[in-house]
């Protein structure tokens, strides 16, 4: 062999490995762009902030690798314990209705895959989640930090208490349905904030509701029917 085999050839595997990773990346990106034109703009979801967060979370890297070629599917997947990341339009949706401004604190309960906390991370200020199943919450952490986000706080416990500590929070997402509405949650919910919660029963069709807090009083709407998984008590 002569010299320049030597070093044409460590060049082209590296030139090849950039452009395998280039295509890849950009095929993600197509796939997210076609996403926020297909499932989100034309179902109706407006809101500038949350089309450009939705256009920016690499959701592919908050699903097993075994899911992310349909990381961008019109459809809930997967992520191990019996548990599911919403379908990318619900993420929207509950994102665009609690109107998120810079400035939030925000509460998310289940935190799942980590990836609708991201979503709100992109808009808000803080990013407060609490995951029930432990090595969901772990892996959730391990992706937060690995894509370098430094204002999501992720808590293992039962979400059913919130988190006082940061409480009054400008507004809350609650991503597993509930049957009822938990008192704590309310009580930590800021004067005017909004709490994003489907409710009903485990397995069943839920409604996804708006509760607002006006003047001390509690405003609940009945936004659409539902399905999500079951909110679980530390003691089931
Ligand atoms: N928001 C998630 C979707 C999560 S699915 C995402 O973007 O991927 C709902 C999650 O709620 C599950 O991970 C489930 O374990 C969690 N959960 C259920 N009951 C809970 C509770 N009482 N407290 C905290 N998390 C809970």
């Amino acid at each position: 062999m002569n010299k320049g085999v030597f070093i044409l050839l460590p060049i082209s595997i590296i030139l090849i490995s950039v452009i395998l990773l280039v295509s890849y990346t950009d095929h993600f990106s197509r796939q997210r762009e076609q996403m926020v034109h297909r499932q989100l703009r034309a179902r109706g979801i407006t809101d500038s902030r949350t089309l450009e967060a939705m256009r920016n979370t690499e959701r592919h890297h908050f699903v097993p690798g075994s899911q992310q070629r349909f990381a961008y599917d019109d459809r809930p997947l997967p992520i191990g314990h019996g548990q599911t990341i919403s379908q990318p339009y619900i993420v929207a949706y509950m994102t665009e209705i609690i109107e998120p401004k810079s400035h939030y604190n925000v509460l998310e309960i289940g935190t799942g895959s980590g990836y609708q906390a991201a979503v709100l991370a992109e808009i808000v200020d803080k990013v407060y989640t609490i995951e029930i199943i432990e090595a969901l919450g772990k892996q959730a952490i391990e992706v937060i930090d690995k894509l370098g986000y430094d204002n999501i706080y992720v808590k293992i416990a039962d979400g059913y208490y919130g988190w006082e500590e940061h409480a009054p929070f400008d507004a809350i997402v609650v991503t597993a349905a509930a049957e009822h509405i938990p008192p704590p949650l309310v009580d930590q919910l800021r004067e005017g904030g909004k709490m994003i919660i489907p409710v009903g029963s485990p397995f069943r069709v839920q409604q996804l509701m708006l509760v607002e807090k006006k003047n001390g009083r509690l405003s609940t709407k009945n936004l659409m029917p539902v399905r999500f998984v079951p909110f679980r008590r530390a003691d089931d």
